[in-house]
């Protein structure tokens, strides 16, 4: 009988994840880079970014406010067809990933509140003191955003990762949605990295206070949020946004990202940063434009020629970088074998 009844409450708690997950489809969902929030920001932004070609007498301002926002040429390009059929895809799968990076993450959390607070309090007041969440919520912020600065450099510079990241730079075309063209082996390694960097952060505030938390408006966490706000949704479009040079320091805006994107030789490996440009102001792989520049988008060789389209579908946008992996390691293989001879 008690069995039954865990099986009935288990139930509607099931029910709840599957209609979540579900929900999460949708560009509503609260942790998503595709909250409302950020779509907003992009028809705002994108009107002022349309306002000020037309004032200007730019060409891109000659249309309408439509023509320039959403492209029909690059929405409804074949890349972009793969931005949507990845998306889903990786939606699929999502779950069954979340299931074994957050598992991660807990063990890594229980670890260090453990050695910190000498085991996990079993009693807490529910709630942080405001400046401890403020703590939380900005070291969470930089211990996420340099997980993301390592997994995205080290996926450029390690050729057996590179065909893993190499998708979503084979986008020919930036809209919202190529943001989520990303392999699962990609967000897998981002999963475990982010484990690794946000366990201590986590681990500290929980040992300590026996409860995690980051503040949170509109039901969206504050610093999400601000990087919405801040045209975080336009980082994959044509529409150039700059912070100017000042800022660029310290915020990674939606020009500097598109310059990563870029073919263009003076633009390879730079720009790795997310929300903070400090990481690459650091390590020396920060770009600051000039002014606005003329970009493609695409995956170049060394000399800044683009190279053929090879995610042309689902199934070679996933199964491409397995034979690419597989061709990096046994080069490696053939090379070391030669260093040692
Ligand atoms: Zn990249
Ligand atoms: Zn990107």
């Amino acid at each position: 009988m008690q069995e039954l009844a865990r099986l009935t409450e288990a139930i509607p708690e099931e029910a709840q994840r599957l209609a979540h997950w579900a929900w999460s489809l949708l560009p509503f969902d609260a942790g998503s880079r595709l909250h409302w929030s950020g779509l907003i920001a992009f028809f705002l932004l994108g009107t002022a970014a349309w306002l000020f070609a037309r004032r200007q007498g730019h060409a891109e301002g000659k249309g309408g406010l439509a023509d320039f926002l959403i492209p029909r040429s690059m929405y409804f390009s074949r890349s972009s067809l793969v931005d949507v059929k990845v998306y889903f895809a990786n939606k699929l799968i999502e779950p069954a990933m979340g299931i074994v990076t957050s598992g991660v993450q807990l063990g890594l959390v229980i670890a260090v509140a453990k050695l910190v607070g000498g085991g996990v309090h079993g009693e807490s007041s529910g709630a942080l003191p405001w400046t401890v969440l403020a703590l939380a919520t900005l070291l969470a912020a930089l211990a996420g955003d340099f997980a993301y600065y390592v997994t995205h450099r080290l996926h450029h510079e390690h050729p057996v990762l590179w065909p893993f990241h190499k998708l979503h730079h084979s986008a020919e075309y930036l809209t919202p949605l190529t943001a989520k063209r990303n392999h699962p082996v990609y967000e897998l390694i981002f999963g475990f990295v982010s484990a690794l960097f946000l366990a201590p952060v986590m681990g500290v505030i929980f040992g300590l206070f026996g409860v995690y938390d980051t503040a949170t408006l509109l039901g969206l966490g504050v610093v999400i949020l601000a990087f919405n706000a801040a045209g975080g949704a336009l980082r994959h479009s044509h529409i150039w946004i700059d912070y100017g040079p000042v800022v660029s320091r310290i915020l990674i805006s939606p020009a500097q990202h598109q310059i990563h994107h870029s073919c263009a030789v003076k633009h390879h490996d730079k720009n790795y940063g997310l929300i903070f440009a400090i990481w690459d102001w650091m390590f020396g792989t920060l770009y600051v434009p000039q002014g606005r520049e003329t970009l493609e988008f695409g995956v170049a060789d060394a000399a800044g020629v683009r190279q053929a389209q090879v995610h042309t579908s689902l199934t070679s946008a996933y199964l491409v970088p397995f034979a690419e992996a597989g061709e990096a390691l046994r080069a490696r293989g053939t090379s070391s074998r030669v260093m040692a001879e």
